[in-house]
């Protein structure tokens, strides 16, 4: 990855737009910004788009691959500056966990309980405390990993008895769509879910983060997940342009 390579789309252009369709859909709902945290999802970018973007202010970044993950840490060390947060948004092998903990802001994406008890035991070996969320497959979509809705409220029970765990909300993937309208029950449905996890106290307060962490919403969508109460969104190609896979 070259760090030293120009972005080809104007970043600072692209944040500014992200931010007012942002602060827009807040005022259709009654909601303030500052209770929206954009996280920028720089996969498959090269670490200058990060630089980029932090230069513009965004502090807090996802990823979805660990090794791609940890490779930019590791450059955000070593080139100083402000400190970022990063976010794990991608399905986590469990293997893979050990390479994450203390280094993450948040692991958005926990999808089973065997990998809730592996992030539990490596942070105990730590002596740490890991902040995650909860991954709901809200629509139901074969192809996504995470709890089925009516499996969310056991699951966060169990999670919130680990020690090392600090359950702060919770996390979907919407389908891809042309119509954001059409995945506002699936928002609607995760804050419900939400809302009651809170109110039994299954989730934790936390300085950093809004409680109940409520993280959805995509280039395709987020403004409708804004209005529906997201508290994160999580937004690649509309910060950054299209992606190119491998
Ligand atoms: C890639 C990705 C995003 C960002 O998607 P865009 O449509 O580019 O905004 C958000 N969340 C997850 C889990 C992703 O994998």
């Amino acid at each position: 990855m070259d760090m030293n390579s120009v972005p080809e789309v104007n970043i600072g252009e692209n944040l500014r737009l992200v931010h007012e369709r942002i602060a827009s859909a807040c005022a259709r709902s009654g909601r303030r910004p500052e209770d929206v945290t954009l996280v920028a999802v720089s996969k498959l970018k090269p670490f200058g788009d990060i630089l980029a973007a932090r230069a513009c202010g965004v502090s807090d970044f996802g990823e979805n691959y660990v090794q791609e993950l940890t490779g930019k840490m590791e450059q955000a060390e070593s080139c100083g500056g402000d400190p970022i947060r990063w976010h794990m948004i991608g399905h986590l092998q469990k293997n893979k966990v050990k390479y994450l903990i203390g280094r993450t802001a948040l692991i958005h994406s926990v999808d089973s309980l065997s990998l809730a008890e592996q992030i539990e035991k490596e942070a105990a070996k730590k002596d740490l405390q890991v902040k995650i969320l909860l991954e709901v497959n809200a629509a139901r979509e074969e192809s996504k990993w995470g709890f089925a809705p009516e499996e969310t409220a056991e699951a966060a029970e169990q999670v919130s008895a680990l020690p090392h765990l600090r359950l702060l909300g919770l996390m979907t993937s919407a389908p891809l769509t042309e119509d954001p309208e059409s995945n506002r029950p699936y928002f609607r449905a995760l804050s419900d879910l939400a809302r009651q996890l809170s109110e039994g106290r299954l989730l934790v307060p936390d300085p950093e983060f809004r409680c109940p962490v409520l993280s959805m919403g995509m280039t395709g969508d987020f403004e409708t997940a804004v209005e529906e109460g997201a508290t994160i969104v999580r937004i690649g190609t509309a910060v950054f342009g299209k992606r190119n896979y491998l």
